[in-house]
């Protein structure tokens, strides 16, 4: 059978087995009917005359004139077999069926006054049990099959077998008695550390608080972007306290199934309430507790069950009982409030990505066991990393040790730490390309990137110009950002868009504007979304500090279906009027900045189609023969 056979086959089997029990009972009433059907072999016909039909005021007028001779009176009053003799026909018996309507006490002493001889038949019972059995018999066997089929079907993995497994709950939750991770293994999240430290204390010795009269809290929310080691902190409580870890994803709550989810809570739940102490950990919460009759069709019955049944729950435990619920989400703003009410996840405990000295803790963290050149310092690869995540930094050192590795090398470099970096940033190096007119439009483009980056003040200083493709770019400019910057300037934004436009500008001006290509298209579209959150996020345009967002984004994730639409038209055209204004004012600083630079331009690009790559220093060197260039202010930040 194959499988949407199969599929269909389980759907139908139980509307099957429903039609055949109604059929069934049905069915019996008849059975029970032609049990005591007089014509059945209970009678015996003293003649050959077969059985008619006879009104009751017929009968009642055969017993007046006195023509009956015999009544038989089966379910309790309601049908009768009539003997009767025809005095016409040499005083024939006729039997007749007749209709009564009940058994009532006139009819009986009427029966009695005329002399009639009359039996009162009780139906003839089965033995209880078989007549149940023989009801049932052919819903049984169709539950047997069925139940082979699943049978057979849950031998496949992943098949629709699964379908039959909702009635148990397997357990889809981990249980790690001990989880082997120490606060010691997460690092640069010093703050988080600290307030999660109390809850190992509650873990550990919980008397401390409940001997004067604290109540512990339940539930506690870590809050952060992913990678960032949240899953690591809640394993480290565990671990840090010594109990055992209950884990489990809120998207596997969530099943086809209405009340699936609901009662994996329950078992959860009840398993955790076996063990305590212990911690329950609730990875991507977002997906069961967002934000109730939210989303396209007014939510969905499945989710909110199951974070209904979450909440009673979390309701129906003591929290002193020593459960303590930690979950996860980086969407802290979709949760529904009731999960954040007191009792429940009433702490927040948010999670941010690592400063330099966090990333440098974390490199310290994951290079404990890596084999690393002497020279190598963490503080120029944690320098090198910002905006980094400690997941991305535990990636960065592994793809660094694969590169080493590859390169029959015995401990890691620089040079395998920067192509690390590189590939996380901007994906797999591809081929080199050949030489000809579009590696040289190529290496103008990119060389227009540098040049406005150099040239303008306010941008970040050029990294290195590439020409090998990467990912999806066929050249690369990189920039060093500022470390962890916090916040951007007005210039700084303008400096971002027209070295964004840089690109194109140089196409523009070398080759004219009949020759511009796509490749600029990426380039492009972040300006656009850079001048436009100027002008309404960031009100950083002449309509003024004001924010003219329609928040339309993320119908499906997020809260309201309706967003607020609360710009006028006239506002809309404005807003449109500034980002145009504002990006081409940017094209033409830009445009002219490239052509007072060609001869520089023309010289570098030669270089970088020999070199196919130029760093930025070498860059600054050849570009100030040339001209002058500002000077960029940069904080180095202090490493502790
Ligand atoms: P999240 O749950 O926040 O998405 P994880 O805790 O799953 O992130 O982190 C994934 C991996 O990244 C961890 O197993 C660990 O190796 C590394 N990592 C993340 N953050 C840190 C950190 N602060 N310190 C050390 N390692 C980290
Ligand atoms: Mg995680
Ligand atoms: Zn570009």
């Amino acid at each position: 059978m194959n499988q949407r056979w199969r599929l269909i086959a389980l759907w139908l089997l139980p509307v099957l087995v429903a039609g055949l029990l109604i059929w069934q009972i049905l069915g019996s009433g008849t059975t029970q009917y032609s049990n005591i059907n007089p014509s059945g072999s209970q009678l015996t016909p003293t003649t050959n005359t077969a059985v008619g039909r006879m009104t009751y005021g017929r009968f009642l007028d055969y017993v007046q004139a006195g023509r009956v001779t015999s009544v038989d009176i089966y379910e309790g009053g309601r049908n009768a077999v009539v003997e009767a003799i025809d005095p016409d026909l040499d005083n024939r018996v006729q039997r007749m069926r007749v209709e009564l309507p009940g058994l009532t006490p006139e009819l009986i002493n009427r029966l009695k006054e005329e002399g009639i001889s009359f039996d009162i038949h009780q139906p003839k019972k089965a033995p209880p049990g078989l007549g149940i059995l023989g009801n049932l018999f052919f819903p049984l066997l169709l539950i047997g099959g069925l139940i082979l089929l699943a049978r057979r079907s849950n031998s496949m993995p992943g098949g629709p077998g699964q379908a039959m497994q909702f009635g148990k709950t397997k357990a889809r939750f981990a249980m790690e008695a001990e989880t082997g991770v120490k606060f010691d293994d997460v690092a640069g999240v010093a703050e988080a550390k600290q307030d999660l430290e109390e809850v190992v204390t509650f873990l550990k010795q919980p008397e401390k608080f409940t001997s004067v009269g604290a109540q512990i809290p339940k539930g506690v929310l870590l809050v952060g972007p992913p990678g960032t080691g949240k899953t690591l902190l809640a394993k480290a409580i565990a671990g840090e306290a010594g109990v055992p870890f209950f884990s489990l994803s809120g998207s596997e709550f969530v099943e086809m199934f209405v009340g699936v989810g609901a009662s994996r809570v329950r078992d959860l739940f009840k398993r955790a309430k076996e063990n305590t102490p212990c911690l329950i950990f609730i990875d991507e919460i977002d997906a069961v507790g967002r934000q109730r009759g939210a989303g396209i069709g007014g939510g969905n019955d499945e989710r909110e069950q199951t974070l209904n049944q979450l909440l009673t729950e979390m309701d129906g435990f003591e929290g002193n009982s020593g459960i303590i619920i930690i979950a996860a989400t980086n969407r802290p703003d979709v949760l529904d409030s009731a999960l954040m009410r007191p009792g429940r996840f009433d702490r927040q405990v948010s999670v941010d990505p690592p400063d330099i000295n966090g990333r440098l803790s974390i490199l310290k963290v994951h290079s404990r066991n890596k084999k690393l050149e002497s020279d190598l310092s963490l503080e120029n690869i944690a320098r090198r990393t910002p905006g980094f995540t400690g997941a991305d930094l535990a990636n960065l050192l592994n793809e660094a040790a694969i590169l080493t590795a590859r390169r029959r090398k015995s401990a890691i470099t620089l040079g395998e730490i920067d192509d690390a970096v590189d590939r996380i940033i901007a994906g797999m190096e591809g081929q080199p390309l050949t030489d000809g007119r579009s590696k040289r439009l190529i290496a103008y483009h990119e060389v227009g990137h540098a040049l406005i980056g150099t040239l303008v003040k306010a941008h970040d200083p050029v990294q290195k110009v590439t020409l090998i493709p990467r990912g999806q770019a066929k050249g690369l400019t990189w920039f060093a950002p500022d470390d962890d910057q916090m916040l951007v300037s007005r210039a700084q934004l303008k400096a971002r868009i027209m070295g964004a436009l840089g690109g194109r500008a140089a196409e523009d001006v070398v080759f004219g504007r009949a020759e511009v290509t796509t490749g600029a298209g990426g380039d492009i579209q972040q300006v656009a979304s850079m001048a436009r959150q100027m002008v309404t996020r960031f009100g950083m345009s002449e309509l003024g500090p004001m924010s003219l967002e329609n928040g339309s984004q993320e119908v499906f994730l997020g809260r309201d279906l309706m967003t607020r639409n609360d710009i006028s038209d006239a506002i809309a055209n404005q807003i449109d009027q500034e980002v145009r204004k504002m990006v081409k004012q940017c094209y033409q600083e830009t445009y002219e900045i490239v052509k007072n630079n060609r001869d520089a331009m023309d010289y570098l690009v030669d270089r970088l189609v020999e070199c196919e790559t130029i760093d930025g220093e070498e860059f600054e060197k050849i570009l100030s023969d040339y001209t002058t260039i500002p000077k960029k202010e940069r904080t180095k930040p202090v490493l502790n």
